[in-house]
């Protein structure tokens, strides 16, 4: 099942139109896809039985977070080999994490005003919690997931190795976590542990990987995570960048006004990001 956040309601894709979730279960389920993700399990099997085809038309400009207001948001870094190398930074042994606070995030066609000439990207395979999970052995992680994602990690790199380094701030201007375009159940994509991902500026490649090249694997990051604290539906997950950002390359490249950064997960879908020059002071 795909389900998006249509104009801020909660929506299944099919095809190239939409069942509104509100309307078709006559109430039972709300508006407010943080209301279908507090039941997400019941959601699932009143989804699995409907004859609904849906009506509404998809309108990528309408298409927001398919989780707009996560209570929280993890991002682990250097969770690629071919990443942490081109770092220079060792492997670590276990997830190095941080949050993106909730506020950066934001839809798959949305403009990103640019605070700097220091922003950069990472394409990233994001996990939506559908069950609230505590201590979960990894080999019974999956059935805590709602689904997969594509995200942008976007990040300011002077912000972000300021002072000790602070991931968490760098990592949250405004729009600086795009998702979507929807949220894809991982029964629907080809195998849940080896996808490929990528992402392009104005159609040039600069990421391509597989999440098979994951340190630490979406179970064990849910296992690791839930052992210091509750995963609560609605939760996200950006799982790690993989090799290709702008930052470490010579010379280093960052994103610009005008440009397009378009990030693709395998069976999930695309984000389109445009980047504009930040609104003058006043
Ligand atoms: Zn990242």
């Amino acid at each position: 099942m795909k389900f998006a956040n249509l104009a801020g309601r909660a929506s299944i894709v099919t095809g190239s139109v939409a069942i509104d979730v509100e309307t078709a279960s006559h109430g039972r389920f709300p508006a407010d896809p943080h209301g279908v993700f507090a039941r997400w399990a019941e959601f699932r099997r009143w989804a699995g039985d409907l004859r609904d085809r849906g009506d509404r038309p998809i309108v990528e400009s309408e298409l927001g977070a398919p989780s707009p207001r996560p209570t929280q948001v993890f991002g682990i870094g250097l969770n690629y080999k071919s990443h942490a190398a081109e770092a220079g930074l060792p492997v670590p042994n276990t997830p190095a994490v941080f949050t993106k606070f909730p506020t950066c995030l934001t839809g798959p066609a949305a403009d990103v005003a640019l605070p700097s000439s220091n922003v950069d990207w990472e394409v990233e395979l994001v996990v939506v919690i559908g069950v609230p999970a505590r201590r979960v052995a990894e080999s019974a992680a999956w059935d805590y997931v709602a689904g997969f994602a594509v995200g942008q990690d976007l990040s300011e790199r002077v912000v972000q190795w300021a002072g000790a380094g602070q991931f968490s701030l760098g990592k949250s201007f405004p729009a600086f976590g795009p998702t979507g375009p929807w949220l894809v159940t991982p029964d629907e994509v080809p195998n849940r542990d080896d996808l490929e991902l990528g992402c392009a500026i104005d159609g040039e490649t600069v990421q391509k990987s597989r999440t098979s090249d994951l340190v630490f694997s979406v179970s064990r990051l849910i296992a690791e995570l839930s052992a210091v604290l509750p995963l609560l539906p609605g939760d996200v997950i950006f799982t790690g960048t993989p090799a290709g950002i702008g930052a470490t390359r010579n010379p280093p490249r960052f994103l610009k006004p005008g440009e397009i950064l378009t990030s693709y997960v395998e069976g999930i879908g695309t984000l389109r990001n445009r980047f504009v020059a930040a609104a003058a002071e006043h």
